[in-house]
């Protein structure tokens, strides 16, 4: 009775296993497909640099309207792209359109870099290497003007290798900035190894900070290690004014949230762009 109970058990289990298995597949099939046909878009949020008041930059998001279930989250596909050996086309689909979309940004006057979000299971494979050697063959590649958006766990399995991609990346023109910081494993270790140009504040610690001491402490002590390590700072996750303000007067570089701008298609971006130069 037992025996059978565990067996159905087993059983049963294996059926969702083989049916969640089946979704994920034809999905990712779809993903393929968004892909060929342009269905799969990219959309631009804008990074505000506090000393300047401009706009410096912009973070690309992939962004996929599924044909039936609508809009879906890249914190759902990309995941589902990553397990099934798939995200290194999906990144070079992103780092394509990024590089051509901010080809076009400084061909209309507007001197602004673009960021790519890198897996961390991407960061030191030989495939993406080649794939970013290409990239900075393109005619229209600037150094300084592709960023290289990582997170900490790239570094926890193979540091050395990590280190290594990092710094070639870096040697190409290209700047690398570290995700979600302070959501990570060992990151006092990392900060010191890895070859960084900017730190991103997680939005979990920023979007409080005016309102919750301990969040404060975290946010201005990381800023001051941070520059103390040579590193611009970047706080995520601003939704307003006054979260703003604070994070002006605890000296962070630049901001990138709700409040400066929701994630953009290209041509909105260029008129936002344009819009914070007349304001300028
Ligand atoms: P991330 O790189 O940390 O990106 C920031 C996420 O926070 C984005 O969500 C953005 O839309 C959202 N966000 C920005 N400002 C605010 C704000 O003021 N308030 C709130 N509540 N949220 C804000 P999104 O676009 O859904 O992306 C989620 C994650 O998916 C990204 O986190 C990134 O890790 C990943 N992702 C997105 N595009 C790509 C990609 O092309 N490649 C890879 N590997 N990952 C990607
Ligand atoms: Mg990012
Ligand atoms: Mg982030
Ligand atoms: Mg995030």
């Amino acid at each position: 009775e037992q025996a059978r109970e565990t067996h159905s058990g087993w059983y049963i289990h294996h059926q969702d296993d083989h049916a969640q298995l089946d979704r994920e597949l034809s999905l990712l099939g779809e993903l393929d497909e968004a892909a060929r046909d342009g269905t799969l878009k990219v959309a631009y949020q804008p990074k505000l640099d506090l000393k300047s008041g401009r706009i410096v930059s912009a973070e690309a998001l992939v962004r996929w309207h599924h044909p039936v279930l609508g809009p879906l989250s890249p914190d759902s596909f990309v995941p589902l792209a990553e397990r099934h050996d798939r995200i290194r086309p999906l990144t070079a689909y992103v780092l394509d359109r990024a590089l051509a979309d901010a080809a076009e940004w400084r061909a209309r006057g507007h001197s602004v870099s673009v960021a790519v979000n890198i897996s961390s299971l991407l960061v030191a494979s030989p495939d993406f290497f080649e794939a970013v050697v290409a990239a900075t063959k393109r005619d229209d590649f600037v150094p300084g003007g592709l960023i290289f958006e990582v997170t900490e766990s790239a570094a926890l399995s193979d540091p050395e290798s990590a280190v290594q991609a990092l710094h070639a990346f870096r040697a190409m023109g290209i700047k690398v900035s570290l995700d979600d910081y302070g959501t990570g494993q060992s990151t006092l270790s990392y900060l010191q190894q890895l070859p960084l140009d900017e730190l991103k504040i997680d939005r979990r610690f920023v979007q409080h900070a005016h309102l919750q001491a301990a969040d404060a402490v975290l946010v201005r002590s990381t800023i001051d290690m941070a520059h103390q390590l040579k590193l611009k700072v970047v706080a995520e996750g601003v939704e307003d004014q006054p979260c703003l303000d604070f994070l002006a007067a605890a000296g962070c570089d630049t901001v990138q949230g709700y409040l400066i701008g929701k994630p953009m298609g290209s041509d909105a971006f260029v008129a936002k762009l344009t819009d914070f130069r007349h304001a300028a």
